[in-house]
């Protein structure tokens, strides 16, 4: 009997290779992540989405009795990558334990939908990747697809967004889009895939570590026993010593711990945060006070409502004052532009 992922307590932690490129391959690395008790589950992708043609994409069906056969050895679930019906009706027949959908993949709802169709009157866990840009209605949309055919067993993976020449990461992580998928789903387990994040072996530590501080329930981990040597993503896979040792150094923090004088500080130091949380509101009705006036004034002088150059300066200004108070520019700017925006907003709407 394989263990089950969605009855371990946290974190979950799923690893393997980025492919499944042959049976020697994907067994000596089972076998050696198998020794980490950590581990609970194994990965291999068989048919990999390539964005360029002329790349490595996967053995095909060939490798599914590879990838069961490494789960038989450790005792340890396996998951792939669907993309297709056919690719469904195939991981099923060959019994893999879990499927999961990829970002390219979650993108299309034509597909999606298909796939979901496919796996009706089945009971196998799906766990789905954010899709490759950051619109979470697509992420939803998906999972809520894969749950009106009856799948209740669902996680999310969050492996960051494409973004035109990202840096440091291969994707950004927009940890902002978890969190929206959090409070409209905060019943849907969420991994964090850092591999694909980070697209540097080097990086996955501090992006794992940043998704256990945020609260997501656990990570999946491209591990190979020979990197180097990969016929896919060979930059971020890590062998299974390597994994050991990133797990090692991750600090597993609990959301709420149970300690008087902790909960004691946190609740005084929130109190606080409400506080001036409400004067800065109060402080947001003063200015808007003010904003009402200059409407008309400017409509009595036949003056625009947007004036540039006062723009520029107003900026140019909150920013050397919020730097003088120790403030980082770039979030007083992004704090103006909104503050701004509603400015403007208020005026149009009351000319
Ligand atoms: C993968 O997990 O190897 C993969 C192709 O991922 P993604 O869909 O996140 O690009
Ligand atoms: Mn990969």
């Amino acid at each position: 009997m394989v263990q089950d992922l969605f009855k371990a307590p946290y974190p979950r932690i799923v690893a393997g290779p980025c492919s499944v490129e042959s049976e020697e391959q994907m067994l000596s690395t089972a076998r050696a992540l198998a020794q980490d008790p950590r581990i609970l589950a194994l990965r291999g992708g068989v048919w990999k989405p390539r964005t360029q043609p002329g790349t490595f994409e996967g053995i095909g069906p060939a490798a599914l009795p590879w990838l069961k056969k490494a789960s038989q050895e450790t005792g340890l679930p396996v998951i792939t990558e669907v993309a297709n019906v056919q690719h469904v009706e195939q991981a099923l027949e060959a019994g893999i334990d879990m499927l999961w959908i990829g970002a390219r993949t979650t993108v299309n709802p034509f597909y999606v939908e298909e796939i979901a169709e496919a796996l009706r009157g089945t009971s196998i866990p799906v766990l789905v990747k954010n899709p490759i840009h950051p619109e979470l209605k697509l992420w939803l949309g998906a999972l809520e697809r894969l749950e009106k055919k009856g799948i209740s067993q669902l996680m999310a993976i969050h492996r960051g967004f494409y973004a035109y020449q990202s840096q440091p990461f291969r994707n950004e992580p927009k940890w902002e889009i978890f969190f929206a998928l959090r409070t409209q789903r905060p019943d849907i387990p969420v991994l964090c895939d850092p591999s694909h994040i980070a697209g540097k072996s080097e990086l996955i530590g501090e992006v794992a570590q940043s998704a256990l501080d945020l609260g997501m329930e656990g990570l999946i981990i491209e591990s190979h026993h020979a990197p180097g040597h990969a016929l896919s993503d060979a930059r971020q896979q890590v062998t299974p010593r390597e994994l050991s040792h990133i797990l090692d150094h991750l600090v597993y923090r609990k959301e709420a711990p149970e300690n008087e004088r902790f909960i004691q500080k946190l609740e005084d130091l929130r109190r606080q945060i409400d506080r001036v949380d409400e004067q800065l509101l109060d402080i947001l009705r003063e200015r808007l006070r003010l904003v009402e006036q200059i409407g008309p004034v400017k409509e009595a002088n036949e003056a625009t409502i947007f004036q540039m150059r006062r723009w520029f300066k107003v900026l140019e200004n909150r920013k050397q004052y919020g730097t003088k108070k120790g403030l980082d520019p770039e979030i007083v700017h992004e704090l103006f532009q909104l503050i701004h925006k509603y400015s403007i907003d208020t005026q149009l709407s009351r000319s």
